[in-house]
C-alpha cells in the first residue's frame, strides 16, 4: 500500500473510529484504546498501539496511518518564538507558531492554506486562497508544533479564516476538548475571526472558546476599504449577535485592532470604538501594525497608541497593547504568507 493512499488516524472523532473499528474487524471498545494511542500517549505509529492485537493492528496499516507530519522547517526569533511550517492545501505550506511567555506556551495554529478574505495589510490574504485544511492537519500542529504537553493555549489566528473551513475547526476543536481527545477546557482555545455571522453564531453555539474578532475600524467605509468583509457582514451587526452572548464570566470576548499611523489611531476612533462595541463586555487588544513589503500604511507611534488605550480604559474599555512577538522572523500578526513550493522559511 502507498503510503499516501493511506487515511490518517488523527483528526477522527471516538465516534468515527468505531467506525474504523469496524472497518477492520475490531470490537466498537477498541475506538477509545486508538483514541488514547493517538491523542493522550500520542504515538506516531500503528505498532505503538500495543493493546491492540497485531493482527487487528495489521489490517489497521493496509487503510490507515496515525497520520502524524514533522514540520518541514522550522525558525527561531530571538524573543523564542518559534515558527514552524508545514504542509499544506495544493502546493502552499501553512505556518504555526509557537509563543512561549513566562508561565504561558501558546500555538498560533492555521485552517487555510492561503485565505478568501483579501484583507489589504495581511500577508496570507495577498496570496489569495488555497485549500481548507484537514482536521488531521490541524490536530497535527498541536501534536508537532511546541508539542501538546507544553502547550497551555491555542488561537486560531495563523493563516486563513476560521469560519470558513469550519466544519474542520469544530472538529478539531471537539477533538481538543474531548475527554477521549485531548482534555482541554475550552478556555485555552481561542478562535479569532472577521465575523462571517452565520459562522460566528454556529461557534457561539456549539463551542465554548473564547472569541476574538479583527476589527480595525469602527467606521463601516473606512473597514469596507481594508477588510472587503464588511460588506457582506457589518461589523455593526457583528456586533448586535454578540450582545446576545455572556461574555461576562467564563468566557471571554476579545477585539482586535490593528493601529495605523493617521488612519485609525485618533481619538475620535477610540470613541467610536468605545460606541461600538459598548454592552458586549469585550476587551480590546491593540496591535502594532508590521509593515509588509508594499504596503502603503505605517505603524501608529508608541505614544500614540497608549493615548488611545488610555480613551479607551476612560470609557470603561479594558484595552492592552498587545507584545509583538517573533518579528525577526516574520511571525507576527499580519506577516504570515508562507514560501511557495519551498521547505524554507
Ligand atoms: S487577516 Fe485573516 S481573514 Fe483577513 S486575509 Fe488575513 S488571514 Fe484572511
Amino acid at each position: 500500500m502507498n503510503e499516501s493512499s493511506l487515511r490518517p488516524l488523527i483528526g477522527l472523532s471516538l465516534e468515527q473510529l468505531r467506525d474504523v473499528a469496524a472497518e477492520v474487524g475490531l470490537k466498537p471498545f477498541a475506538a477509545k484504546q486508538i483514541c488514547a494511542w493517538l491523542y493522550q500517549r500520542r504515538v506516531t505509529d500503528i505498532d505503538e498501539m500495543t493493546d491492540i492485537s497485531k493482527a487487528a493492528r495489521q489490517r489497521l496499516k493496509e487503510k490507515y496511518t496515525v497520520g502524524r507530519e514533522r514540520p518541514l522547517a522550522e525558525a527561531v526569533s530571538s524573543d523564542g518564538t518559534v515558527k514552524y511550517l508545514f504542509r499544506g492545501a495544493g502546493d502552499r505550506q501553512v505556518e504555526a507558531v509557537f509563543i512561549p511567555d513566562r508561565d504561558r506556551a501558546t500555538l498560533c495554529v492555521s485552517s487555510q492554506a492561503g485565505c478568501k478574505m483579501k484583507c489589504s495589510f495581511c500577508m496570507t490574504g495577498r496570496q489569495g486562497y488555497h485549500g481548507n485544511l484537514t482536521t488531521a492537519q490541524i490536530i497535527n500542529q498541536v501534536l508537532e508544533a511546541g508539542g501538546a504537553d507544553v502547550l497551555t493555549n491555542i488561537v486560531f489566528m495563523g493563516m486563513g479564516e476560521p469560519t470558513d473551513n469550519l466544519d474542520a475547526v469544530l472538529a478539531a476543536i471537539e477533538i481538543l476538548t474531548a475527554p477521549w481527545g485531548l482534555a482541554w477546557s475550552p478556555k485555552r482555545i481561542t478562535v479569532s475571526t472577521i465575523g462571517n455571522i452565520p459562522g460566528l453564531k454556529t461557534l457561539l453555539d456549539t463551542t465554548k472558546v473564547h472569541i476574538a474578532i479583527s476589527v480595525h475600524s469602527p467606521y463601516p467605509a473606512e473597514r469596507a476599504g481594508i477588510m472587503p468583509v464588511e460588506r457582506a457582514w457589518a461589523v455593526r451587526d457583528v456586533m448586535e449577535l454578540l450582545r446576545q452572548y455572556d461574555f461576562a464570566h467564563q468566557r471571554r470576548l476579545s477585539v482586535e485592532y490593528i493601529m495605523w499611523r493617521g488612519f485609525n489611531d485618533d481619538m475620535a476612533h477610540a470613541d467610536a470604538l468605545a460606541r461600538l462595541i459598548k454592552g458586549t463586555s469585550s476587551r480590546v487588544n491593540l496591535i502594532r501594525f508590521h509593515a509588509i513589503p508594499g504596503a502603503e500604511m505605517a505603524p501608529s507611534a508608541k505614544a500614540t497608541m497608549e493615548a488611545f488605550r488610555d480613551r479607551l480604559n476612560d470609557a470603561g474599555v479594558t484595552a492592552t497593547i498587545r507584545a509583538s512577538r517573533g518579528e525577526d522572523i516574520d511571525a507576527a500578526c499580519g506577516m504570515l504568507a508562507g514560501k511557495q513550493s519551498e521547505n524554507t522559511i
